[in-house]
């Protein structure tokens, strides 16, 4: 390994980044950087506050006020483990269209620089490999049909005893697909030199081992 690393994944929901960015970051060492749990931190944080994103002085005002970072796994808002109160519909109904306003993007994306400065990082989300760290050691662009993510978050929310409606999911993914890729600002896209891995029908485990052979490839 380079003494420090920064590994870009983006993609879009549901296509397993998180998973194999956490599988990823441990093979090499790295910490994980979960960029969609800061865009629901600020979710949550407009909800509690009341904050209306399309008021530029008020959510100036919530941005200048809030921090997010991570600890161990756990996505801290200013000090408090909100990991689990992020992980809803609700959350994710706010994430998407709010993550288009620019000054959230300014505040987030410089709050992941910084991440970035200070050790080998595995981040993912949608910008990373384009705007965060568009000189990234390696840049990863993970899809899946849709039909596929849906199958596999259906999946995932009913081993964890949630109910979980096949359609609505699907339909929540194809929203949010359009949504991220559509916004005027920072859209999802690949980055021109991103590794594009499909894996519609492969395994976690043969996902990360493509992504580890380009990664030693590079190293070696
Ligand atoms: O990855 P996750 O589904 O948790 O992200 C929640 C939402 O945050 C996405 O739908 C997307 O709108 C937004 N997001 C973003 N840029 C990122 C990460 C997430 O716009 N880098």
């Amino acid at each position: 390994m380079r003494i420090k690393t920064i590994v870009a994944i983006d993609g879009p929901a549901g296509a397993g980044k998180s998973t194999i960015a956490k599988l990823l970051a441990k093979r090499i060492g790295a910490d994980y950087i979960d960029t969609g749990a800061m865009y629901r931190a600020v979710a949550l944080q407009l909800i509690r506050t009341g904050t209306d994103y399309n008021d530029p002085g008020a959510l100036q005002a919530m941005l200048d006020a809030m921090d997010v970072d991570f600890s161990e796994g756990h996505t801290l808002l200013n000090g408090e483990d909100v990991s689990g109160l992020i992980r809803t519909p609700e959350i994710s109904a706010v994430a998407s269209p709010s993550s288009g306003v620019p000054a959230i993007r300014y505040k987030l994306t410089a709050l992941q620089q910084a991440m970035g400065k200070r050790k080998s990082i595995v981040m993912d989300g949608r910008d990373i490999g384009t705007v965060v760290f568009p000189d990234a050691d390696f840049k990863f662009y993970l899809t899946a049909s849709a039909d596929e993510r849906a199958r596999r978050r259906t999946e995932e929310m009913r081993a964890k005893g949630e109910e979980a409606d096949l359609e609505t999911i699907r339909a929540d993914i194809i929203q949010r697909d359009y949504q991220d890729s559509h916004r005027e600002f920072r859209p999802l896209r690949k980055a021109d030199d991103a590794v594009e891995i499909d894996s519609t029908n492969m395994s976690i485990d043969s996902v990360v081992d493509t992504m580890m052979a380009f990664i030693e490839a590079r190293d070696r």
